[in-house]
């Protein structure tokens, strides 16, 4: 458990006086959970009354209802261990599943600042290092270094507001107005102008928790501190929005770390304000079923740590980084030799890829640089580049977005998915040409429907190159939950150069779904290419005839 060991370093530069004879006593005993809470989902179609007696008897009360995957944060009475709790509400028939309220731990190392070369965008060995083991960032820059109109949600820490390298790519909430207290743009958070602070429950998500070490600010200046300012660092963005929802705080005294309750809520806030992608540098070995439906239903890209045990996730996964999810990437930690990290998590099946993560030179609270190690130090690399593609071509898809990372790596032999290594420039190259085969769903009749009727569409398939290409197509349906099912295909397709073939479907809504918006994608995969088109249904109740 080398990670424990370099949390445990963290509190003890915090906490000078306090820990240091008692570290690894401290972090043997790291919490799974906070006592006296419990997150409860319920059975669709369970009435308020039937809920609210069911918590009632047995003395716990309401914290919260979190809207984005109406989850119910409880409090429990004194009497009533989460142990007992557990069981209590795990038993109930009204229970679909019942949770510990989990805490989650940064993935960050500590390191003595010694080359302040930021060699992951560009390495020319200077670290002395391999050069080119770097991900092509001034490359990248040649085709965009970011823009005003990304928003790139970091739940963490919190950041530095006021940091010189920082303060100019803050994200400012357009509805809100500050300090009136007023909830302007009625969202649910009152004068929430830059973000939130979930972890103290106020509007001000300032990197202020010492135990956390400026975890929030290093990697919000990874992602997007100031470029071309003539100041400190760079981002991989020189130009973003960064919305700090803070999640860390202190909690038992020395142990900085977040619990799912605030998590989940993070990850709504941002889904709410229509943000694509987050950077969730944190993790630990407990699996929350509300933390999975919350990203699912979040419908964005998901960047997480594989986490730092030097640990095969696919025997023994970290969470959320390893849930089996289509919109997260799950990111390792290389060198500046392009090796494997020695504390990085990896797996074939539950890592994605790996970023520089090893002396990651970035902000740090008080206008201050510092150089830190950890697979947090590499997803933020991830975010970034996420952030570029968006400004590149906002109407990208999730899984365009990440079948573009995944695809542009650099292979390097690495125990992950790809086996690569992230490369900015490879990943914005897709977009400067047209994709070899494109797909377009055409919809044949209204897009507002009730369940029972029936939707017809057309589905397009054409060959963009001069040569025959083979193609694999399917269409499929994402619930309003952000669960998929497939509807056509998938099927392989052989496509004349320059041809386009096309057919018509339809099918019936079922009787009974949830009204929301359901969107349909048709989606396309040749060898090189990948493509989807997105079209959005609303599904209504039947208007009852007059
Ligand atoms: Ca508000
Ligand atoms: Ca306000
Ligand atoms: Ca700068």
């Amino acid at each position: 458990m080398k990670r424990i060991k370099r949390i445990a370093l963290i509190i003890a530069i915090g906490l000078v006086s306090l820990a240091i004879s008692h570290v690894d006593v401290y972090s043997q005993e790291r919490p799974e959970y906070l006592p006296g809470e419990l997150l409860v989902k319920f059975q669709d179609g369970v009435s308020g009354a039937k809920i609210k007696s069911l918590i009632a008897g047995n003395g716990a009360g309401v914290v919260k209802r979190i809207g984005l995957i109406d989850l119910y944060h409880l409090k429990l009475p004194s009497s009533l261990s989460v142990e007992r709790a557990l069981t209590v509400y795990r038993n109930s028939p009204l229970v679909k599943y019942a949770e510990p309220n989990y805490l989650r731990y940064p993935d960050i190392i500590p390191n003595d600042p010694s080359y302040p070369e930021m060699w992951g965008l560009d390495n020319t060995g200077q670290t002395g290092g391999t050069a080119d083991a770097d991900i092509d960032a001034p490359e990248a820059w040649d085709i965009t270094t970011g823009g005003p109109d990304v928003v790139v949600a970091v739940i963490d820490s919190g950041m530095d507001l006021n940091h010189e390298d920082l303060a100019a790519n803050l994200y400012t909430n357009p509805g809100e107005i500050a300090g009136n207290g007023i909830d302007d743009d009625g969202n649910g958070y009152i004068d929430d102008v830059n973000g939130w602070d979930f972890a103290w429950d106020d509007n001000d998500p300032t990197d202020t928790d010492t135990a956390c070490g400026g975890h929030g600010t290093h990697t919000s200046g990874t992602i997007g501190a100031v470029g071309d300012n003539g100041i400190g660092v760079t981002g991989i963005n020189w130009d973003v929005r960064i919305m700090p929802l803070k999640i860390f705080r202190t909690y038992f005294l020395i142990f900085c770390s977040a619990s799912s309750s605030d998590i989940i809520s993070a990850i709504e806030y941002a889904s709410m304000m229509g943000v694509r992608v987050s950077n969730n540098s944190y993790g630990s070995t407990s699996y929350s079923q509300a933390e999975y439906d919350a990203i699912q239903a979040s419908r964005s890209v998901f960047v997480a740590a594989a986490g730092n045990d030097g640990a095969n996730t696919d025997v023994s996964p970290q969470y959320p980084s390893a849930y089996d999810l289509d919109n997260i990437i799950s990111v390792a930690a290389t060198d500046d030799d392009d090796l494997l990290a020695y504390f990085s998590n990896y797996g074939t099946a539950s890592v994605d890829l790996a970023a520089p993560g090893v002396s990651i030179l970035s902000t740090l609270p008080g206008d201050t640089y510092d150089l830190y190690d950890g697979t947090s130090m590499a997803t933020p690399h991830v975010v970034g580049v996420t952030g570029l593609l968006l400004s590149q071509d906002p109407a990208l898809t999730v899984n365009e977005m990440k079948w573009r990372i995944l695809n542009g790596t650099d292979s390097k032999g690495l125990p992950v998915l790809t086996q690569g290594r992230l490369n900015a420039n490879n990943t914005l190259g897709f977009g400067l040409a047209l994709t070899d085969v494109t797909v377009i769903v055409t919809p044949l009749g209204p897009t507002t429907v009730s369940p029972g009727d029936t939707i017809n569409y057309n589905v397009a398939l054409t060959n963009n190159t001069a040569f025959s290409k083979t193609v694999e197509a399917r269409v499929f349906v994402q619930l309003p939950d952000g669960s998929t099912v497939d509807l056509e295909g998938p099927g392989t397709f052989i496509l004349p150069a320059n041809g386009t073939i096309d057919q018509d479907f339809s099918r019936v809504v079922p009787s009974g779904v949830n009204t929301g918006t359901y969107t349909l994608f048709g989606q396309a995969e040749s060898t090189n290419s990948f493509d989807e088109d997105p079209v959005d249904y609303e599904v209504v109740r039947r208007e009852l005839s007059k």
